[in-house]
């Protein structure tokens, strides 16, 4: 028995990953506090609701117990935390709190809870000390715990999913979608997240059709509900009607046709039409993908993100692990570069086994090359395993976050640590490596003629850039709208790597998700930029692009482009000048999708 109509409903979102596709709703959790509905009860009611609640807060405790029980010696600080929840569940604040808003206002548990949650969350969040903040925190995650035992609802284990679904949640942590397995899953829905979010940039490696922040997502989609998602237009459909399903099945085939014809077309090499050559890679995350690169004629992996080998697990892998990871991917490509970033954790990719400590501010925090910093010997057995995968190929180190030189020096010292100790062992290795590092503090761009200086390459990730230089957390779907790669400070900053870099002699690469919207092109290579590595499935179009741009055209239209004044002027400039090529290749395809022409 359903309690709404099945009438068709559209919802809007942000399009995180494009293609299309029609299936089953599978609903990972049900929404949390920040969904639940209020239900007025009469007085007779009250006290087994003030049960119910008393009931779930039992639940909730014997749960921690049992995880308490199971975490690993070597994860105490994790452990902290939850003895620290434990205490929580009976707070009087929270607990108390709860049963007497039931008892008072005869509202529904859930709602109670809510309640209590939300006036809790708010006095917590504007206090001044970082601890209390974190409080606030805890206080979510344990009424979180609490409201699943309330509603019954339980955190589905995605790895275990063994059926063709729609995954929809309220959020995916990293360590739930690198466990996405491909076969089962058709795409997702999240009501949290932005384009540049690690699960949206996951989605389009693995080219799952996704929308993200549909706020409403858990609350609307009832599990089982026939769904359309379409990735391409950030729109979902509930309960199609047979007129929409008819269209939307047309637009999936000529999705995937165009698909197929621009994978064709994309073994052609990016030259332009003034010959100048540009590499055109891949970004990946895991080993598996490497073989869409080659599918859609990547010149190599520009960006593999190393850190999901450390997600979901107890703790850190083995050199010998990774080690077995990276020689899967340059075996695949043993004469093309593969570009093997160290660790990037915490920030949104947080590990339990980590530092376990609360940052108030996890992006400006222990994040990348200051947590590998702090972790020398974390540090060197990645760098070892990576010296080793490069015997077998042409491998180049990529070193994230970094924001000043000590940072570079401190990191050569490693490698050579790592080196020294490899070549007392007689292993196997290269020694050699192109050390580069990644672009992407604002520091690290004012200060970007020195470092040109210490080091091989420069690749800019864009995606932090932004986020750093413009204040817009890049994961926050509040500030979505903010977050622009067009905006003239994101492109004055880049000008003033790429001029630094020339005049040096030192290659500037880009492998933010900039490096992958057509739009931007034109700019990137009028900036100088020679090599850019991106989502898999987008190197068909920018390399078809790439093909029809003149070098010195794009240059000319750098400098006009870097004189506007707002992100609106700099797209309206885009179109006018290119907007003939860009409809013929990238609006030709959406219109082979289906879309309005
Ligand atoms: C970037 O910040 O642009 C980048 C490529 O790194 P990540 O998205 O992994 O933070
Ligand atoms: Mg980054």
């Amino acid at each position: 028995m359903t309690d709404r109509p099945d009438e068709e409903i559209v919802l809007h979102g942000i399009a995180g990953s494009p293609g299309i596709c029609i299936g089953k709703a599978y609903l990972v959790d049900k929404g949390g506090v920040d969904v639940v509905r209020k239900y007025r009860l009469s007085e007779n009611r009250l006290e087994s609701e003030k049960n119910r609640f008393r009931q779930a807060v039992q639940q909730a405790k014997e749960e921690l117990h049992r995880i308490l029980g199971d975490t690993p010696e070597e994860l105490r600080d994790h452990a902290r935390i939850l003895e620290s929840h434990l205490v929580l569940l009976k707070d009087k604040m929270l607990y108390g709190r709860t049963i007497e808003i039931i008892e008072n206002e005869k509202v529904n548990a859930d709602w109670a809870l809510k309640k209590t949650v939300d006036r809790l969350r708010t006095m917590f969040e504007s206090m001044a000390d970082p601890y209390l903040k974190a409080r606030a925190v805890d206080i979510v995650h344990v009424s979180e715990r609490i409201m699943d035992h309330l509603t019954g609802d339980e955190r589905v284990d995605i790895g275990k999913i063994e059926k063709r679904v729609i995954l929809v949640a309220r959020d995916l942590t990293p360590a739930e979608t690198s466990q996405i397995q491909l076969e089962w899953i058709m795409g997702f829905v999240t009501a949290r997240g932005g384009r540049t979010s690690h699960t949206s940039i996951i989605a389009r490696s693995l080219q799952i059709p996704a929308v993200l922040g549909i706020e409403e997502a858990t609350r609307v989609i009832h599990n089982d509900d026939i769904i359309i998602v379409d990735g391409t237009a950030g729109v979902v459909i509930v309960n199609p009607s047979e007129q929409t399903l008819l269209e939307a099945g047309n637009k999936m085939v000529l999705y995937e046709a165009r698909r197929a014809r621009m994978a064709r077309e994309s073994r052609v090499e990016a030259r332009t039409v003034d010959g100048v050559r540009l590499e055109v890679m891949g970004n990946i995350e895991l080993p598996e993908e490497v073989v869409s690169v080659i599918d859609y004629g990547g010149d190599g992996i520009g960006l593999y993100r190393t850190e999901f080998q450390y997600l979901a697990r107890k703790s850190f892998p083995s050199e010998d692990e990774m080690y077995e990871k990276y020689k899967d991917v340059v075996d695949v490509m043993p004469d093309k570069p593969v570009t093997i970033r160290t660790l990037d954790i915490n920030g949104d990719k947080a590990v339990v086994y980590g530092n376990g400590e609360y940052e108030a501010n996890p992006a400006l925090g222990l994040r990348a090359i200051r947590y590998c910093l702090q972790k020398p010997e974390v540090f060197k057995t990645q760098l070892r395993a990576i010296m080793r995968a490069a015997a077998h190929g042409k491998v180049r180190i990529l070193i994230p976050m970094i924001s000043c030189l000590e940072e570079i020096v401190a990191t050569r010292r490693l490698i050579e640590e790592a080196a020294e100790s490899l070549a007392r062992e007689n292993a196997n290795f290269d020694p050699d490596l192109p050390l580069g590092i990644m672009i992407e503090v604002p520091s690290t761009v004012i200060m970007a003629d020195n470092f040109a200086k210490e080091v091989d390459f420069f690749s800019i990730g864009t995606n932090d850039l932004i986020q750093y230089a413009m204040a817009i957390d890049r994961g926050n779907r509040l500030v979505a709208h903010l977050y622009s790669h067009l905006k003239p400070p994101v492109l004055r900053l880049l000008d003033i790597v790429s001029r630094a870099a020339a005049e040096n002699d030192t290659p500037v690469y880009m492998c933010g998700e900039m490096a992958g919207d057509p739009l931007c092109t034109p700019f990137l290579v009028g900036l100088g930029i020679r090599e850019l590595s991106m989502n898999p499935a987008s190197i068909p179009i920018v390399k078809k692009i790439i093909r029809n741009l003149d070098s010195g055209q794009a240059r000319a239209f750098r400098d006009k482009l870097l004189r506007q004044d707002s992100a609106e002027a700099v797209e309206g400039l885009i179109r006018s000048t290119y907007g003939d090529l860009l409809a013929e290749i990238v609006e030709n395809g959406k219109e082979a999708e289906g879309a309005d022409a």
